[in-house]
């Protein structure tokens, strides 16, 4: 897929704000620090326009981006930052509901994972939470570069089994440093455009 244009459209926090452009559109989730911006750029092919966000004290938004004029980009903020308070929490979990539950656009999750390690505690509840609403789950494993060859398989297989990854639910390994997994990833974003 080659992409021409990607620009930001709004950082909403509530419905009111969402864009009512009607482009199909795919979520992106993850644990802070997971890749997620990293992930965005590699894919649109810009260095910086998901900003590595999300960090605590940093406002929380939905930050909603137009591609090519055919499909709509939303980064909703990482998770499992030990740090973040509980008002902030609530907050977040607020917003993510408002956003799952309403959002007719909406066609696909991608859920980020680290590849190096097993799904955390949060990783399960947000892919049970996505789930819950019926949404179809991209689930992306992030650094691949950082997996020896030889312990791939055993790797996919711990998330598949953690994650309990529901029939028709793509599992993409991903690497944004060598691009590994990209056309992959494209090929099931494109099945939703
Ligand atoms: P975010 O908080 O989920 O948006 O994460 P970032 O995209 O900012 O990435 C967090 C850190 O992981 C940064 O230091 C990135 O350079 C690094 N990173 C992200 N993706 C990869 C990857 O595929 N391979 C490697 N080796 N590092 C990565």
């Amino acid at each position: 897929m080659k992409v021409n244009q990607a620009e930001i459209v709004i950082s909403a926090v509530s419905q009111s704000q969402y864009p009512s452009e009607n482009l199909p559109e795919v979520a992106l989730a993850g644990r802070s620090n997971v890749g997620k911006s990293s992930f965005i750029n590699k894919m649109i092919q810009r260095k910086a326009l998901a900003r590595t966000s999300s960090k605590p004290g940093k406002t929380q938004t939905l930050n909603f981006y137009r591609i090519n004029e055919q499909l709509m980009f939303t980064d909703v903020p990482g998770y499992g930052y030990a740090k973040v308070s509980k008002t902030e929490r609530e907050k977040w979990g607020r917003m993510m509901e408002e956003y799952f539950q309403t959002r007719k656009e909406l066609k696909l999750t991608v859920l980020l994972v680290d590849m190096r390690h097993p799904p955390t505690e949060d990783d399960i509840i947000m892919y049970d939470f996505l789930k819950h609403y019926e949404i179809p789950v991209m689930i992306v494993a992030t650094k691949l570069d950082k997996v020896k060859k030889a312990q791939r398989q055993k790797h996919l297989k711990i998330i598949r089994e953690a994650l309990d990854i529901e029939e028709g639910d793509e599992l993409v390994a991903f690497s944004a440093e060598t691009a590994e997994g990209k056309d992959q990833a494209w090929k099931v974003l494109k099945s939703v455009m």
